[in-house]
């Protein structure tokens, strides 16, 4: 188990100065009860498959350069994923399938993310999510996807600058989106747009923009029922990516 520090509140997040001393604070942050146990007791029943393997079990960094012109982000980090190997959509099927996505469209390296040193790298692109220890059922309460928003409020702030698309991934990490550059002072159109695929706004601040993409989120339930299939995880990362001005190799 991992060594017990002093319990860290999202509260007291404050202002970094960059992504390397946020991601410092975050993975000492033990600020909500259920989700802190849950990832820990995970961690040691594990599943058989990784039984060898000693598990992260602690808040999940976003993933990719701290200047990234695109965002992705997602829900939570899998319980056996990337609460065991400490890196975003790696180690299952949800980011195997996005992975593959994004290499087929030339934003990642490689189609594989197997381990958070497996020399995986992201081309202008960066991954992160609402919520950064793994829910039961992938399902936070409000009161825990409140507590963890600073630690997105703190990230999106200091990527603001560099970033110019958002993929959203489910209308969890879309809602989270808007209500967290509205909270950074970007204007959101009103009435707030709702979360389809496909679905694209655009918020404003000064004489800054983003565009948010929906896609509809990587999970099994998705990509194995073909709700979500490779080309349409494509489309959407490919126009997201030549929006925000990147080498893009996707379909149009
Ligand atoms: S979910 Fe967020 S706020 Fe809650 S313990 Fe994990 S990092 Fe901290």
């Amino acid at each position: 188990m991992v060594g017990r520090r002093t319990s860290r509140s999202p509260g007291g997040v404050g202002r970094f100065h960059d992504l390397a001393e946020l991601d410092a604070e975050l993975i000492e942050c033990r600020a909500c009860p259920r989700l802190v146990a849950w990832r820990e007791r995970v961690a040691i029943e594990k599943r058989a498959a990784f039984a060898d393997q000693e598990y992260w079990q602690r808040p999940v960094p976003g993933f990719g350069p701290d200047d990234a012109a695109l965002l992705i982000i997602g829900l939570a980090p899998a319980a056996h994923g990337a609460n065991r190997t400490g890196r975003m959509f790696t180690g299952d099927r949800s980011g195997d399938f996005l992975f593959a996505a994004l290499h087929a469209v030339g934003l990642a390296s490689q189609s594989e993310s197997i381990s958070a040193d497996d020399g995986l790298r992201l081309y202008g692109t960066r991954m992160t999510a609402p919520v950064r220890c793994p829910p039961p059922q992938n399902k936070p309460t409000v009161a825990e996807r409140d507590r963890c928003a600073s630690w997105l409020h703190a990230e999106l702030e200091l990527l603001a600058p560099t970033v110019r698309s958002v993929v959203t991934l489910g209308s969890f990490g879309w809602a989270a989106t808007l209500r967290t550059f509205g909270a950074l002072g970007w204007e959101v159109p009103r009435p707030r747009p709702k979360f389809a695929h496909g679905a694209t706004t655009t918020l404003t601040r000064d004489d800054a923009a983003i565009e948010v993409f929906g896609c509809y989120h990587v999970s099994q339930h998705n990509t194995f029922t073909g709700r979500l299939t490779p080309q349409m995880a494509q489309e959407v990362l490919a126009a997201a990516g030549r929006h925000a001005g990147l080498r893009v190799a996707g379909p149009e």
